[in-house]
């Protein structure tokens, strides 16, 4: 039996593929879970099995975005620590995570989860690295939460090792044994990777950071993820700080302590990477190692601005990230197209900063690249998954910019009209169709409110 098909004609599109094709209107046909047919004009009448036919006049199809680096179990942190830089912020915040359980986790993913899919996002990820003794399965809880939403989702399975006692910032009590941390990483892979084409869950493995892991869980990790064929994730190069910290306690920095370490490859990524010289950028264009960008999280805790017109000059692959929420606050993917742009223009290499359909390009092929699925997603194509979004721009914050990407970029958060994951409508007018927004709001503010409580005892 053939697939149904949904065709959607009249909106402007931009496609993403590698030589940026945009029209000005013309159509996308999605059959089954694929992308059949992108053009100009309107789709041919004669189609079979046609289930739906949408009228995109007034919007902008373009890929759905995909996000590189998210916490989601901080969005029942939000809002606290709100003037402090990176490492005053986390010793304030970790004795208040580490008291996370299964209903907290699942509270805030749907949260997590929910901010994005309404703003575009397709794929979303999470590095989770906080597992506290006895606080269930939390991995599983968080892959069942983006099953629910119906976006495509790869947990990045993270890991502490390095406590307060071991010269690390984390507690004693929020970190794990590197045995034990290796072996629920290799387990969470065995139970939930999938490396098909159409894979809706997919692992990676992610130890959390230099200052909060010991150099052998960086290596053992790299080789169990070579081992399984999955990729490879961490934070690097993200402050002043986590550079002296690396000098000090390795002799080197961030980029060639990661390089000695296994950690420089085609099948890794690495959130924020701010701090990085000109052969820091080099080893990263000549290794293939991506780069997650998360200009608001970099800008809330005063880390720095990324250099990335010369890391995309250079050849180094970089997608966007939010970051956590108690970092970055809003949660939402679309607003960082924006804040991309802006904040690589205020940096020193403003000459050669991003432009609209570069950021559109970092949202969404870029992000595929980073996360190992440039093949399936990232770009409006015959034969790849049909994730998809049809943003709309006749509004009254859009309707008089003539480029439709400079709108999408520039201009305020654009409402989704249409969201489709694996060809499953997910965002339809704005709202979620999957889930319940009042039942996640609430839920989100009775465990925000529980896990306050149960941190303030101490
Ligand atoms: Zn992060």
């Amino acid at each position: 039996m053939a697939a149904s098909r949904i065709v959607i004609e009249n909106c402007a599109i931009a496609t993403v593929d590698a030589d940026d094709t945009e029209y000005p209107s013309g159509h996308v046909v999605v059959a089954g879970n694929r992308i059949e047919s992108v053009g100009a004009g309107p789709a041919p009448r004669d189609l079979a099995d046609v289930a739906r036919r949408i009228d995109g006049t007034g919007h902008l199809a373009t890929p759905g975005l995909v996000n590189t680096h998210h916490h989601f179990y901080q969005w029942i942190t939000r809002g606290l620590a709100q003037d402090a830089n990176l490492f005053d912020w986390l010793v304030a915040l970790y004795p208040t995570w580490s008291r996370i359980d299964e209903r907290m986790v699942h509270a805030a993913a749907q949260g997590s989860l929910a901010m994005m899919a309404r703003g575009g996002v397709t794929t979303a990820m999470d590095h989770h690295y906080v597992y506290p003794k006895g606080s269930g399965d939390l991995s599983g809880t968080i892959i069942g939460a983006a099953a629910e939403m119906g976006v495509r989702f790869t947990l990045a399975r993270g890991s502490m090792d390095r406590g307060a006692s071991d010269g690390g910032l984390p507690p004693d009590f929020a970190v794990e044994t590197l045995e034990g941390a290796l072996a629920a990483t290799e387990q969470t892979v065995d139970h939930h990777h999938d490396p098909s084409f159409d894979a809706m869950t997919q692992v990676a493995v992610a130890p959390c950071s230099p200052f909060s892991i010991s150099t052998e869980l960086l290596r053992q990790g790299a080789e169990l993820a070579r081992r399984k064929g999955v990729r490879l994730h961490t934070h690097g190069s993200e402050t002043v700080e986590e550079e002296k910290f690396c000098h000090e306690l390795f002799g080197m920095g961030p980029t060639d302590y990661f390089e000695s370490t296994g950690w420089l490859g085609e099948d890794v990524w690495m959130a924020h990477c701010v701090h990085m010289n000109d052969s820091d950028i080099a080893a990263f264009a000549r290794t293939g190692t991506g780069v997650a960008h998360c200009p608001s999280s970099n800008a809330r805790l005063a880390a720095g601005i990324a250099r990335v017109p010369d890391m995309l000059a250079a050849g180094v692959p970089v997608g966007l990230g939010v970051d956590g929420t108690a970092s970055n606050e809003s949660g939402e993917l679309h607003t960082e197209l924006r804040n991309a742009l802006l904040i690589n223009r205020l940096g020193s290499h403003r000459e050669r900063a991003l432009t609209v359909r570069q950021a559109l390009r970092l949202g969404t092929h870029g992000g595929a690249r980073v996360l190992g699925r440039a093949e399936q997603i990232g770009s409006l194509e015959p034969g790849k998954l049909a994730d998809l979004v049809l943003w709309k721009l006749d509004g009254i914050g859009h309707a008089s910019i003539a480029d439709p990407v400079a709108a999408l970029v520039l201009g305020p958060a654009a409402p989704v009209t249409l969201s489709l994951v694996n060809g499953e409508p997910v965002v339809e007018d704005g709202r979620l169709t999957t889930v319940d927004e009042e039942t996640i709001a609430r839920r989100t503010r009775d465990e925000a409110r529980r896990l306050a409580r149960i941190a303030a005892m101490g």
